[in-house]
């Protein structure tokens, strides 16, 4: 068995023994590979080298904070790690212990995965530490126009400038973390490399609010627990292509495997084994579930807040037509209320198993226990409710409802108001009035109301 590992200290927090352990399985490496976590400490770095040397290890990453403090003990550097000065992953090649860097090309991939260019680009990096210095070279090497790098410690940004300025020529600025305000503003790329926004920094956060950033700004954190930081709440909030730190965790680590198996490993299946993980501990959904009665908003509401969160919008009564190829109205006249709820059935099924969406569901899709467990699998429920006078009057001209079609429209709704509201209430994770509230007004509180729950891209 080849012993693979990560080395740091603390090391607890660590998620790749997850990722790189699920690719192994999924290339049916077991009984050949197992990745594990290892805290050394300062004082023992040389020995665990040695230990590769020997091949008792056979390759390993490494983090904070032995990015640098390691290299004294290696034979030889690739040239981006020695550009860089930092090392990630350890790999003995021809009787060699080599260090390597893979998180500045995890990083561009991740922004590549998601259509960010960086080639011609203004990018702003905030930090000068490890992670800092890889990514500030790969997007110094993938020709951006302008770099700029802020930190707190403003003597490692002018370093890191220079350096970059020497080896690369490429047109680079550094200054303290406070210039954020200013340099912001004419950005194309956004990425914070700081550790603020880390679930073990706590109560320090990036000085850099919605009202900072314009939209076309992608802000991209490298920090992946929690992977919902401040700065990219901030950044949704202005409305700005986020990127959290998930993709590059992944995509570093794709290249370390390579490195050590000679095989590329499924990103996919490393990236749902993070997910699962992240979801399963931290309590966190993919989608989030609209529902409620008929006119409480939740169609309208569902597009917004799905094109803020760049999630996808789907709305069941409308996939239920397009499957069938009738309207609603149609099914229950033809087929009845029945096989209409089977075919709902079916929908929520499907479409409970998505990620990234945001789901509008009919007025009675909760009425059946079968489609709120699946629901709730994997999003969180948001009940929208409005006062019976506001739901006549905004259903007052909608002739599609074949419940409502009936001459005593306002005595139906309010008698299957009260004999829907202990399954909708029952169902919900979160309830929101919307009686005296615009869309906007109910976006912003839906946002708020499921800060933290939702894993969005
Ligand atoms: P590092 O070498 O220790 O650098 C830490 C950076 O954060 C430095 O720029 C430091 O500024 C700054 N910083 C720390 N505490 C601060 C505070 N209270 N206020 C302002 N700035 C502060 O660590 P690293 O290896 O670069 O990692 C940085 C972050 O990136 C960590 O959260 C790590 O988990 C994350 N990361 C993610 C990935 C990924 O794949 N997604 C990969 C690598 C790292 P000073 O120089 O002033 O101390």
């Amino acid at each position: 068995m080849k012993q693979l590992v990560v080395i740091g200290n603390p090391i607890k927090h660590s998620l790749s023994p997850i990722m790189h352990n699920a690719a192994i399985g999924a290339l049916k490496l077991e009984k050949m590979f197992h990745y594990e976590k290892l805290k050394v400490e300062e004082k023992d770095l040389k020995n665990f080298v040695e230990k590769i040397r020997s091949g008792e290890i056979t390759g390993a990453n490494v983090t904070i904070p032995y990015k640098t403090t390691i290299i004294k003990y290696l034979d030889v550097l690739t040239k981006e790690a020695d550009l860089i000065g930092a090392v990630n992953t350890i790999y003995k090649q021809n009787d060699k212990v080599v260090g390597h860097n893979t998180d500045g090309i995890g990083c561009l991939e991740a922004l590549g995965e998601r259509g960010v260019e960086t080639a011609e680009k203004k990018v702003v990096i905030l930090g000068a530490g490890g992670a800092a210095r890889a990514i500030a070279f790969a997007i110094a090497l993938n020709n951006a126009k302008k770099l700029v790098i802020l930190n707190r410690t403003v003597s490692k940004a002018d370093e890191l400038a220079k350096s970059i300025k020497n080896k690369i020529g490429t047109d680079v600025e550094s200054n303290g973390l406070f210039a954020v305000g200013e340099v912001v503003k004419d950005t194309d790329v956004l990425i914070n490399c700081t550790s603020l926004g880390m679930k073990t920094v706590q109560n320090k956060k990036i000085h850099i609010t919605s009202t900072m950033l314009s939209k076309n700004i992608t802000v991209m954190d490298i920090v992946y627990d929690p992977p919902q930081t401040k700065l990219l709440e901030e950044a949704k909030k202005a409305g700005c292509n986020t990127v959290n730190g998930i993709g590059m965790l992944v995509y570093q680590g794709a290249h370390s495997f390579n490195i050590w198996t000679g095989r590329k490993p499924p990103t996919n299946v490393m990236k749902n084994a993070i997910l699962w993980h992240i979801k399963k501990t931290k309590k966190m959904k993919s989608n989030i579930a609209l529902i409620g009665f008929m006119g409480v908003g939740k169609s309208a509401v569902g597009r917004s807040l799905a094109e803020k969160l760049d999630m996808n919008f789907i709305e069941i009564d409308d996939l239920i037509e397009k499957k069938n190829g009738r309207s609603i109205l149609e099914i229950f006249e033809k087929e009845g209320e029945t096989r209409f709820r089977e075919m709902e059935t079916e929908v929520v099924r499907e479409v409970a198993m998505t990620d990234n969406a945001v789901i509008s569901c009919g007025g009675g899709v909760v009425l059946n226990e079968i489609n709120v467990a699946m629901l709730k699998e994997n999003a969180i429920v948001v009940l929208l409710t409005a006062s019976s006078r506001t739901i006549q009057k905004r259903t007052l001209n909608d002739r599609t409802r074949p419940l409502l079609n009936t001459r005593k429209r306002s005595e139906k709704i309010n008698e299957l108001l009260s004999s829907r509201r202990i399954c909708y209430e029952k169902a919900a994770d979160h309830i929101i009035d919307t009686t005296s509230l615009t869309k906007k007004e109910v976006t912003e509180k839906v946002l708020s109301t499921i800060k933290g729950n939702v894993l969005w891209r």
